[in-house]
């Protein structure tokens, strides 16, 4: 099986068949880790919050899919869309079908990034949901990535200049690679950050137009607006978004 080229260079050593398992996790919709156990309040960053302090392990519960256990410290996967054991094979399966990885952004993944949408008809803020085209993003950074660099979401791809796409591929990388560090996804931009922000609209503190229907656009003050594309809630500033 062809490995796709510029795909996890550091872990190919280590996928061949007597290398070690691998574990698959796609956490989609419904997906989440929790922790327990005296250490798990230790457990923070990377996407991953800390939970309860219980002063034991205690049994998982009924809806628990997977628990990964050391000392003290116990991690449960609940409700996710993928877990699986994968061999070196598998591995190489799946990164095939993933596009560049924004938060990886190794070199390359940028122009690969920028070439595939272009060549697409489609609405921009479709193809950056597709997973082969982008593997992360998902509906917050699809909403707010494109309005931190003032896209609108349904130019079809071809139509969106490859200096405005590779501006959306490192505000992507940026912005994801910093909620990972904090564990917290906050993708409105620090200079638009409403201080206060408004009783009513709280999400204004966080998001920039991503659940914000109906609020005035933080950046113009024109009503964010939303529709439906492809099964997803699309949200944007028809106003400063071109
Ligand atoms: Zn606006």
């Amino acid at each position: 099986m062809p490995f796709a080229e510029s795909r996890t260079p550091t872990a190919e050593p280590l996928l061949g068949d007597d290398g070690p398992a691998w574990l698959h996790v796609h956490l989609g919709l419904y997906g989440r880790w929790s922790f327990s156990g005296p250490r798990a309040t230790d457990v923070a960053g990377a996407g991953l919050r800390g939970g309860g302090n219980a002063a034991a392990v205690p049994e998982p519960g009924a809806t628990v899919r997977l628990r990964l256990e050391a000392e003290d410290l116990a991690a449960d996967l609940t409700g996710p869309a993928r877990c699986e054991a994968l061999d070196g094979q598998g591995v190489r399966a799946v990164l095939a079908r993933l596009g560049p990885d924004p938060v990886r952004n190794e070199p390359g993944d940028r122009e690969r990034f920028v070439t595939t949408i272009r060549s697409r008809r489609a609405a921009v803020g479709q193809l950056i949901l597709d997973q082969s085209i982008a593997a992360g993003p998902g509906n917050i950074y699809r909403a707010d990535c494109l309005f931190r660099t003032g896209i609108s979401p349904l130019t079809p791809g071809s139509e969106v200049s490859p200096e405005r796409l590779g501006a959306l591929w490192d505000d992507l990388a940026a912005t994801m690679a910093d909620d990972v560090d904090s564990g917290v996804i906050r993708t409105v931009p620090p200079d638009l950050r409403p201080e206060p922000v408004p009783e009513g609209d709280e999400e204004a503190g966080r998001f920039a137009v991503y659940h914000r229907t109906g609020r005035p656009c933080l950046r113009c003050g024109t009503t964010i607006v939303e529709k439906d594309l492809v099964g997803r809630r699309l949200f944007w500033c028809p106003g400063c978004q071109r």
